[in-house]
């Protein structure tokens, strides 16, 4: 066994499979036995039961806490380092929200049961609601999205439902099919475009890093205009300076404003999408309102909307009732209908719920301010060798080129964020957005120290002026890391999802 082999303390390249260490006969959980389960089992109907056991490895409980903690040690994570993703927004997430998440009232209620049941849980949610209304500046929520992709989904039904509505009304023709989204924004928002049987019309970025207002309103005047779908401040982490005449336009033209509040750690408690003219707005909670969301989840996307989309909401609403009570309104005239069971993310949403009350409105408006004060100082300790690529004040994230770098040395921005690995910091994003040449985002955010940022910035620096001196190590890099560089064009071309020798074991009859 690798365990015979490796020196103390020291991770083995590869971490077996639980059924490779599976001994017949082995196994952890020792019970007060509850319940009588062969007993239980005589009472199923026939055509539920198995006809064989699952096949499950058999490991003792030592091997498995041990095998389960090598594979959290091997990952980079908030709790363990800094995490500059830009446009993610890894802040730390306060363990008191996890506290409360797991409240019994909240963890352990069921979705079916009567209302009348979990009056305090549908109490918190709607107080929930009215927090974001409230941070976007429209006046009614749906919880059910389940991610900011679902939110974005979720809100463009919403486009298309109030088109369709205008048509039946006579108010137009034909129902209007052309979305404009930047050439800056992020992968999801064309491709939601796309899922919900529209069209994307990509508009240029000026050489201020906004959209460019010619071509919006070429765009307005040519085109049958569904609406528009920006993130604001943008992904260069900039603030446009024409949104209202954008909106002005664009509304002009028939068409509603989309936000991707996917990150409002900028402009939280300082301005509000609907302040600026947006119609619908997706809130990523996993993201400005705390919740761990590494590896790709779970998380949220409320949706707010003005009141004249309010009808076409998705079911159930969660409504108070005339006698006070909160109720779930399952069958709201109007409504898109259901877009996730339930109610969604419960338990990201009592997080989320948890970071409002614990900052309450002052702590809120701080949050965004030393979001946007961290991102500033960071940019203004690395702008010397990794310029920016627009010279403007940034908000809560910025974009630097590491173009020259490459030109001088030969070393791309792969291999930069790559290097960091080595000095213990998760890569930032790279060569996002599109328009900027070996991009790499950094987004500190509001829970990091300043003597975490000056570090980051060392290490920045020191990796910049290793590219000139030893490119080759960084062409090799991470060398300090479990798993070295990986080939990530290939992971994704040939996955390969299934363990080893399991996989040949597994019949369709067991898989069932
Ligand atoms: C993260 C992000 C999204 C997508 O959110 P998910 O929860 O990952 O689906 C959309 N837009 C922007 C700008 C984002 O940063």
């Amino acid at each position: 066994m690798t365990a015979a082999t490796t020196p103390p303390g020291v991770h083995p390249a590869t971490e077996p499979t639980l059924f490779e260490r599976s001994r017949p006969g082995r196994g952890s959980a020792r019970q007060p036995q509850a319940v009588d389960v062969d007993a239980t089992l005589a009472d199923l109907p026939p055509s539920l039961r198995r006809s064989r056991l699952p096949v499950l490895p058999e490991v003792a409980e030592p091997t498995l806490m041990r095998h389960f903690v090598r594979l959290s040690q091997r990952n980079h994570s908030i709790d363990s380092g800094f995490y500059p993703l830009g446009s993610c927004t890894m802040k730390y997430n306060p363990k008191v929200h996890d506290e409360i998440a797991a409240l019994p009232a909240f963890a352990r209620m069921h979705p079916l049961a009567p209302a009348s049941a979990w009056q305090g849980l549908l109490e918190l949610l709607l107080e929930l609601q009215h927090a974001i209304a409230e941070l976007a500046g429209l006046p009614e929520v749906t919880l059910s999205p389940a991610a900011g992709a679902h939110g974005e989904f979720t809100g463009l039904l919403l486009m298309r439902a109030w088109h369709r509505e205008r048509v039946a009304r006579g108010e137009v023709d034909a129902e209007p099919m052309h979305v404009l989204v930047p050439d800056t924004a992020h992968g999801t928002n064309p491709a939601t475009v796309r899922m919900a049987g529209l069209r994307t019309h990509s508009i240029p970025t000026d050489e201020r890093g906004g959209m460019d207002l010619d071509a919006v309103r070429e765009a307005c005047a040519t085109l049958d205009i569904a609406g528009l779908m920006l993130t604001n401040p943008n992904t260069l982490g900039l603030l446009d300076e024409h949104i209202l005449d954008i909106a002005e336009v664009v509304h002009g033209a028939g068409g509603l404003l989309y936000y991707d509040g996917a990150n409002l750690n900028a402009i939280m408690g300082r301005t509000r999408p609907g302040d600026m003219g947006f119609d619908i707005v997706h809130v990523n909670v996993h993201k400005t309102l705390s919740t761990p969301h590494g590896g790709g989840g779970p998380g949220a996307g409320p949706v707010a909307v003005a009141q004249r989309l309010a009808h076409l909401l998705p079911r159930p609403r969660i409504v108070r009732a005339a006698d006070g009570t909160v109720e779930l309104d399952r069958d709201p005239a109007g409504s898109i209908g259901p877009v996730s069971r339930h109610l969604g993310n419960v338990g990201v949403l009592v997080r989320a719920w948890a970071y409002v009350v614990t900052h309450g409105r002052d702590g809120l408006r701080r949050s965004s301010e030393l979001a946007v004060v961290n991102a500033n100082y960071l940019l203004e300790l690395v702008r010397d060798v990794l310029p920016p690529a627009f010279d403007r004040r940034c908000m809560h994230e910025f974009v630097v080129s590491g173009a020259t770098v490459r030109r001088d040395s030969g070393v791309r921005a792969l291999d930069i964020a790559k290097r960091l690995m080595d000095h213990g910091v998760h890569p930032p994003t790279m060569y996002f957005p599109l328009v900027v040449e070996e991009a790499l985002m950094i987004e500190p955010t509001e829970t990091e120290t300043r003597e975490t940022l000056d570090e980051f910035a060392a290490a920045l620096r020191a990796v910049v002026e290793e590219a000139q001196a030893d490119p080759a190590t960084l062409h090799a890099a991470p060398l300090t890391t479990v798993v070295r560089r990986l080939d990530e064009a290939r992971s994704v071309r040939e996955p390969r999802l299934v363990a080893r020798e399991v996989a040949a074991d597994i019949t369709p009859a067991d898989a069932d």
